[in-house]
């Protein structure tokens, strides 16, 4: 697999623009990973309400975060089939707010995108978001880790509430836990 630059896994616009000819047919996974504030759903846990081989059984009244969330699948046309979330066995978005990469693994496999061909354009991408500001996180359930070119840094369970912020040590990239009401928050996410 060709290593995709960063600039090919940020959205071309902000709003919703799915890619023509993909689905989630055959996925439910991101109701399973992703927390959503509006019903409490934490994490790594499957939704009450998700029947994993229909889907969401409120779906005429399922929450906004859920009406509005498209995984970066369905959303960055250089991210292939290798990379559906039902394939790949965890799911990737790039949040631009916090100019990050954010791949949100399942907690049952929380080393699936270690595999191949995942690991090698993920440490790329890691490489790359260093060098533009940003940076390349892993959710597993709470537990959140930064993929360093050089090793991992793992940052422990992270309430939802707190920010992660990059810092240098010694001029070089390093990532810390603030608590909101921390004055530094409002540079990180
Ligand atoms: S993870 Fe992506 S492809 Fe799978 S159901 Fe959610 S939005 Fe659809
Ligand atoms: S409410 Fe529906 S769409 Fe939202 S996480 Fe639950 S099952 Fe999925």
């Amino acid at each position: 697999m060709t290593e995709l630059p960063t600039s090919d896994i940020r959205p071309a616009s902000p709003e919703l623009a799915l890619v023509p000819g993909r689905s989630c047919d055959g996925c439910t996974l991101c109701c399973k990973l992703m927390g959503i504030e509006e019903i409490g759903k934490a994490r790594g846990a499957w939704c009450p309400d998700c029947d994993k081989s229909r889907g969401c059984k409120i779906y005429d009244s399922r929450p906004e975060a859920c009406r509005t969330f498209h995984c970066g699948y369905l959303r960055i046309p250089h991210l292939d089939e290798h990379w559906k979330p039902s394939k790949a066995r965890f799911l990737i978005n790039f949040e631009s707010a916090a100019n990050r990469i954010v791949v949100h693994a399942d907690p049952d496999r929380p080393e699936a995108w270690k595999r191949a061909p995942y690991l090698a354009q993920i440490k790329h991408w890691s490489h790359k978001m260093l060098l533009e500001g940003g940076y390349v996180l892993v959710w597993s359930g709470p537990e959140a880790t930064i993929v360093l070119p050089w090793g991992d840094k793992p940052l422990g369970r992270v309430r939802e509430e707190q920010y992660i912020l990059q810092v240098k040590t010694g001029g070089v990239p390093d990532f810390i836990v603030v608590e909101p009401d921390d004055p530094r928050a409002h540079r990180g996410h």
